[in-house]
């Protein structure tokens, strides 16, 4: 069913916590934790605890917790102290831009110079 955990899902794994993450923000509908190849200074993973393969499908099927995921990006930019110096929240989405982990998540990137456009 639609949203149901996968069991070949990495990231499922981490929300039921068979896989071990660094988890710095967690809600009924969320995880935010930290990328473990981390791109910037704060390179943080929010995802919502539901699996959908991207963030389009996710909005499609639930936009609550997709709002969840944005204000959750949002909560974490401002524990890390990014709101104020500028922050990017990036949603690879397929394999072509990058999307390696095919259960919906956003990068939340800051603490360095972030060049536009990305490449
Ligand atoms: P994507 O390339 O799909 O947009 O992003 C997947 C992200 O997941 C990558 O930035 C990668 O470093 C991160 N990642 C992959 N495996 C793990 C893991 O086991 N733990 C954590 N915390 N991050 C992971
Ligand atoms: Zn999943």
């Amino acid at each position: 069913m639609a949203g149901e955990p996968q069991a070949d899902c990495l990231f499922c794994k981490i929300v039921s916590g068979e896989v071990p993450a660094t988890v710095v923000r967690e809600t009924d509908t969320t995880v935010a934790f930290r990328d473990i190849n981390p791109q910037a200074p704060t390179h943080v993973l929010v995802i919502p605890k539901a699996h959908y393969p991207d963030a389009a499908s996710l909005a499609a099927a639930d936009p609550r917790a997709t709002a969840d995921v944005l204000r959750e990006a949002g909560s974490v930019a401002a524990e890390e102290k990014l709101d104020e110096t500028g922050y990017r929240v990036v949603f690879n989405t397929g394999s072509g831009a990058g999307q390696t982990v095919f259960h919906a998540h956003a990068h939340v990137l800051g603490g360095r110079g972030l060049n536009w456009p990305p490449g």
